[in-house]
């Protein structure tokens, strides 16, 4: 069964007696095959940015005695480095979330704000481009966790609902906190989300329409990058859509008994 991958070791002991070590590396095997996708993944997607940045400085080099092809490439090739900063950016930040251990610097985040904030940010996009920013309710609970780990889970979603919204529509972001958690959803009415492509959009590098992600200037990791930092903080994320009805991303992360202090339930070990 190629789901287990069991390592036997086989060695006469004297001429009685066989010894036989059997080792299990399902887990190791699965953990290795993961990180070989990634490498192949981030390579694969650096090479298109880095590919086009050398060909855009040969061009320029090309058409020195042409000021606005210069200036067309130039332009070009600093799109192309914005791109490939933002990509080197998310592949850092999600190395860096599967490696962390979230409970080491928790401190108690205020999600309003980190709502308030994450909205503040993409204002002016969406006012350029006729969307309404609809904010309601409120989280009473405090979360328990990295603030910026959060701040960043949060963002992706917001600036994910603008970028992919066409001009003048709405989008909502609802808070609420229903049964010690704090349940955050951001509405959009873009394109929607087809129901085979759900699952697989939390995933690292997957884009639904590759053609039109690029243009909104996706790296593809946004929504992988969410997934981690709510399981980093014992929530989940979900996602409701359908195709040409827009989509929902909602967020539900376990609020902390105001009346335990962390700090002493935190400590575990030596
Ligand atoms: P990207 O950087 O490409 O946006 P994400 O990981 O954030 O990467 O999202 C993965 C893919 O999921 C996107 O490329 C897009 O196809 C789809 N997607 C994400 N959010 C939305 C949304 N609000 N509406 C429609 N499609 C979305």
């Amino acid at each position: 069964d190629e789901r287990w991958q069991v390592h036997l070791r086989i060695a006469p002991l004297g001429d009685e007696y066989i010894l036989i070590l059997a080792e299990d590396r399902t887990e190791l095997t699965r953990t290795e095959a993961i990180r070989h996708d990634f490498v192949a993944n981030v390579s694969h997607e650096l090479k298109t940015p880095v590919g086009a940045i050398g060909l855009l400085s040969e061009a320029i080099d090309d058409a020195a005695e042409d000021p606005v092809a210069v200036r067309r490439f130039t332009r070009r090739l600093s799109i192309e480095s914005v791109r490939l900063g933002e990509l080197v950016q998310d592949i850092i930040e999600l190395s860096r979330l599967q490696s962390k251990d979230v409970a080491g610097e928790a401190s108690p985040v205020d999600m309003n704000r980190v709502v308030a904030e994450a909205v503040d940010r993409v204002r002016t996009e969406a006012e350029a481009r006729g969307i309404t920013l609809r904010v309601a309710g409120e989280i009473t609970g405090v979360v328990f966790g990295d603030p910026d780990q959060l701040m960043t889970a949060i963002r992706n979603l917001v600036d994910n609902a603008v970028s992919y919204s066409p001009e003048n529509t709405v989008v909502g972001i609802g808070m609420k906190s229903v049964k010690g958690l704090a349940r955050i959803s951001i509405t959009d009415q873009g394109p929607g989300i087809a129901y085979e492509d759900q699952e697989r959009v939390f995933e690292r590098f997957y884009r639904v329409d590759a053609a039109r992600s690029r243009q909104t200037g996706g790296t593809g990791l946004g929504l992988s990058i969410v997934k981690h930092v709510v399981a980093n903080h014992g929530g989940e994320v979900s996602l409701w859509s359908r195709l040409g009805s827009g989509s929902t991303f909602t967020v539900k992360l376990p609020e902390s008994d105001p009346e335990i202090p962390q700090e002493t339930t935190e400590s575990g070990g030596k």
